[in-house]
């Protein structure tokens, strides 16, 4: 009999029924020091303090109105967003799957608007992800995700990774876009290197062609700047935002330049949730601490020792890991052992990690994860470590 729950999902056996910072609870008491972050998605941990008085407070007032009306929260927030980025313009959805939707009809909406209706082909690359959306897993394009649910949304075009030769060859006069994840994320925390991301960007421009960016897992302060593309110097068109800027209330954004925006006029989009008062309230909270400075240079502090660590952890059991690799604290533990038992062996240690291609683990802790709970966090992956060192 199938599951009342519809069975996509292979869980692990753990029920938390409480989080504090960077800690999961079950009900009987046990501990487990999270680097998951349910996904780089509780960037500030669990019950964060700030956090909960934007929530109730909020909840106190007025959950939800539709879009049919002003929102104070999701002007704040959008007001907050283009201040601290290049774009002039957000909207506001509950899912980075959405937010991926509304970047490919933005950017073909811009060239049919500039009459080049022909433009509509968007350029994507092996091994990344873009959500389970329709246009998401046309975009992604990989058979695992895609197959057996018929004909695909067309018009994707997927290259190899950092390609640059198969790039310049693919592009031709129907391209409207360039998409690409700065930091791939389930595909193995493959980070585009800062001249790559660079060297996109002129390209897109001596084409004319848009270039979007999926900040999805990899934006919202995980590698250390607001934003992961602001390390190469560039600006995209296009950004795709979720995960981490909800801090664990759905919300998700797309930010775009007055240009490639410009097509996205009075009724050609919308949503019923999207930018409601209760996730625009959190996203606040969560962008006004984010954004300040200081917390940005504490996450690459905490990083670069979380890193070192880590380079040590390799060092202590080379049978089991081979390298570390990925940006800020969105960092990637490419294994010799096999992923999933590594992740597996976490649990039994207590210590949760997420497993993604390439047999990777991926840790992506809280972004203000302590210095005793990064020191813990390593005790608990060494000890996961030896204990597959003895069936070896
Ligand atoms: C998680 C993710 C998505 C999809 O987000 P959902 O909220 O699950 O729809 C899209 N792109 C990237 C890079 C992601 O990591």
């Amino acid at each position: 009999m199938i599951p009342s729950v519809l069975p996509t999902y292979s869980r692990a056996p753990m029920s938390f029924v409480k989080g504090e910072g960077s800690w999961l609870i079950e009900a009987d008491g046990r501990r487990f020091l999270d680097l998951g972050a349910g996904i780089a998605v509780n960037a500030l941990g669990h019950a964060n303090p700030v956090l909960v008085a934007a929530l109730t407070e909020q909840a106190g007032a007025l959950w939800h109105v539709s879009n049919l009306y002003q929102i104070p929260q999701q002007q704040k927030l959008a007001d907050l967003l283009v201040e601290h980025t290049f774009a002039d313009t957000v909207f506001f959805t509950n899912s980075g799957t959405e937010s991926c939707e509304l970047a490919v009809k933005m950017a073909r909406k811009y060239w049919y608007d500039k009459d080049a209706p022909e433009r509509v082909e968007i350029i994507t690359f092996e091994g990344s992800f873009h959500g389970r959306s329709s246009a998401g897993i046309a975009a992604a394009g990989s058979e695992k995700m895609t197959k057996g649910f018929g004909p695909l949304l067309g018009g994707f075009k997927h290259l190899p990774w950092n390609d640059h030769d198969a790039l310049t060859a693919a592009i031709t006069d129907q391209t409207a876009a360039i998409m690409i994840e700065p930091v791939q994320g389930e595909g193995g925390i493959r980070p585009l290197p800062d001249q790559c991301l660079k060297g996109l960007r002129d390209l897109c421009d001596e084409h004319g062609i848009l270039l979007i960016l999926d900040e999805v897992q990899c934006g919202v302060g995980r590698t250390g700047k607001l934003f992961a593309h602001e390390w190469a110097g560039i600006e995209p068109d296009i950004m795709m935002v979720a995960k981490g800027i909800g801090g664990g209330f759905p919300l998700g954004a797309v930010l775009a330049t007055e240009n490639a925006a410009s097509g996205m006029t009075a009724g050609t989009h919308g949503s019923t949730y999207g930018g409601n008062p209760l996730g625009c309230a959190v996203g606040c909270a969560v962008l006004e601490t984010v954004a300040n400075p200081e917390f940005l240079a504490d996450v690459s502090r905490r990083a670069g020792g979380l890193r070192q660590s880590l380079e040590g952890l390799i060092a202590q059991h080379p049978d089991i890991f081979e390298s570390v690799r990925g940006a800020g604290l969105m960092l990637g533990l490419k294994c010799k052992a096999t992923n999933i038992d590594i992740v597996n062996a976490g649990y039994d240690n207590e210590v949760i990690t997420v497993p993604a291609a390439d047999n990777v683990i991926r840790l992506l802790p809280a972004l203000n994860i302590t210095e005793d709970d990064i020191a813990e966090a390593i005790k608990r992956l060494s000890a996961a470590a030896s204990q597959i060192e003895k069936t070896l």
